[in-house]
């Protein structure tokens, strides 16, 4: 019987990787996002459209999958924007902190409440949330995105806590630098960073890094770890001296 998975923000870039993957690996796929997906997305995947900072667009998407599956098996938890305007911290708005809390944290974390619900009446399931390397790194012209990833990376520690007993584990992925729209506007920057050795692996990572990731976290073959960060950031998080 194929797993079924529900992947966030999966019609574009790093989301659409991880669909891509899971379904050439066997899997049933249900995508959000809030603008309709293309064509080709609409023909391998349950394309649904629902705003991921909204309660009732999120109980649309799990009762639209549920509907149609009738099980959850990996939820991962992608949707994701940067700020609209690279503000300095002095002078960021609280519209834009409330933006991205509300979309990369609230969001995420509300879903996951209602979809573990279901993975525990299920006995099974496993969560993926895609957080960045702004968990942890500061950057102060995006101040809200790293607060937003960094309660990401805390819900992820909690959830894997509070279903542990469960048997569902839940994972961070922690992508670096990823080829996608998000990148796209400061792509020279990128590119003069990784040549000039930011990254030991000196590349771009492109989504299909995360996708086999996610599907490696997918496969149930690390029974006995939870909570855990996976880097996939080209060894970005390495200090060195
Ligand atoms: P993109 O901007 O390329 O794609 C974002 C996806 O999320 C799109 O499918 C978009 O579709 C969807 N989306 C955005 N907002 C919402 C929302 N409110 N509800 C539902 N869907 C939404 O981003 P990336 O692929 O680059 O990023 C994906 C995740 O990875 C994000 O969480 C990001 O923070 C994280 N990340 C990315 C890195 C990178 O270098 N690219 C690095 C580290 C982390 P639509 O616009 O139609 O809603």
């Amino acid at each position: 019987m194929s797993k079924i998975a529900l992947v966030t923000g999966g019609s574009r870039g790093i989301g659409r990787g991880v669909a891509e993957y899971l379904h050439e690996h066997g899997f049933e796929v249900a995508i959000t996002s809030r603008h309709e997906a293309d064509e080709d997305a609409q023909k391998k995947f349950l394309c649904i459209v629902a705003d991921n900072s909204s309660a009732e667009q999120r109980a649309h998407a799990v009762d639209a999958v549920l509907q149609k599956y009738g099980r959850i098996d990996v939820l991962v938890n992608n949707a994701g924007i940067a700020p609209r305007v690279r503000a300095d911290l002095l002078d960021m708005g609280e519209d834009s902190m409330r933006e991205l809390l509300d979309v990369n944290l609230v969001g995420p974390f509300f879903l996951t409440q209602l979809v573990a619900k279901k993975m525990i009446e299920q006995g099974s399931g496993t969560i993926v949330n895609i957080t960045s390397m702004s968990s942890d790194v500061v950057s102060t012209n995006r101040g809200e995105y790293c607060v937003s990833k960094a309660g990401l990376s805390m819900m992820t520690k909690l959830f894997a806590v509070r279903l542990a007993e469960y048997g569902i584990p839940v994972y961070e992925i922690r992508p670096g630098i990823i080829a996608t729209d998000m990148t796209s506007k400061v792509r020279d920057k990128y590119d003069a960073l990784i040549s000039g050795g930011i990254t030991p692996i000196k590349r771009w990572g492109y989504p299909e890094d995360i996708a086999k990731a996610v599907y490696a976290l997918s496969l149930d073959l690390l029974p006995f770890s939870t909570g855990e960060v996976i880097n996939v950031d080209g060894g970005f998080h390495l200090q060195r001296l």
